[in-house]
């Protein structure tokens, strides 16, 4: 099996396996989902779709945002953490939105403040529908440990799986990876015993090895 078949059939049992439906954060709009991924950054998707809903009751859109005084929005935001520069990023992500739509491209997501390529990613797949790879620890730990790649860097990551799977594949197979990630092959403890990639897997062996041990 060459590399893009092996690609091919890990993206056809994870589309199978997983929900067709799959949203972990709960904005729909797009300034709000777009602020909800930024706040997202070190912390996890439950925390963010707690607190967003505080925020967008005090400031329910970009205009209001724009307006907020800095420490208001920082005490709102706290338990995401990293809420001084969140609070910093979302407040100039605002006033930059006020007259205009939260843009649709990747080159003009990521000149936002607080935008880099993955925040950029969640917003082209998620609220665009358009081909997007969403390189987190989850998705890279998965696409490692299946052999999918051979990096950390998550630049790399993306590149290496876009050149794998069709543009019409990325951002469901974005989903169900990370998803997988999250409830199968967990960081500390994947569960290789019944995990359905036992064929396919090269990280298995070691890691039931390493199990024995324990
Ligand atoms: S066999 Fe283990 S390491 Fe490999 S994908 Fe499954 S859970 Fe992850």
């Amino acid at each position: 099996m060459n590399a893009e078949q092996r690609a091919a059939e890990v993206a056809k049992r994870l589309d199978e396996l997983m929900p067709q439906t799959i949203q972990f954060l709960e904005q729909r709009v797009p300034f709000r989902f777009l602020v909800s991924v930024i706040l997202s950054a070190q912390t996890t998707d439950r925390i963010v779709n707690v607190v967003v809903k505080e925020l967008f009751k005090a400031y329910p859109d970009a205009a209001s945002l724009a307006q907020a005084n800095e420490e208001d929005v920082q005490e709102i935001i706290y338990a995401t953490g990293y809420y001084r520069n969140k609070a910093k990023n979302i407040i100039a992500c605002a006033q930059q939105l006020v007259d205009r739509e939260v843009p649709d491209s990747m080159e003009e997501l990521v000149k936002l403040p607080g935008v880099g390529r993955k925040t950029a990613s969640c917003v082209l797949g998620d609220i665009y529908g358009k081909p997007a790879i969403i390189v987190d620890t989850h998705f890279s730990r998965v696409v490692n440990r299946l052999g999918l790649v051979k990096t950390k860097d998550p630049a790399k990551v993306e590149k290496a799986i876009a050149s794998l799977l069709d543009a019409s594949e990325h951002y469901r197979f974005s989903m169900t990876a990370n998803l997988f990630g999250r409830s199968v092959c967990h960081a500390k403890k994947p569960e290789c015993e019944a995990c359905p990639f036992s064929d396919l897997c090269p990280s298995r062996d070691a890691f039931l090895k390493r199990r024995a041990k324990a």
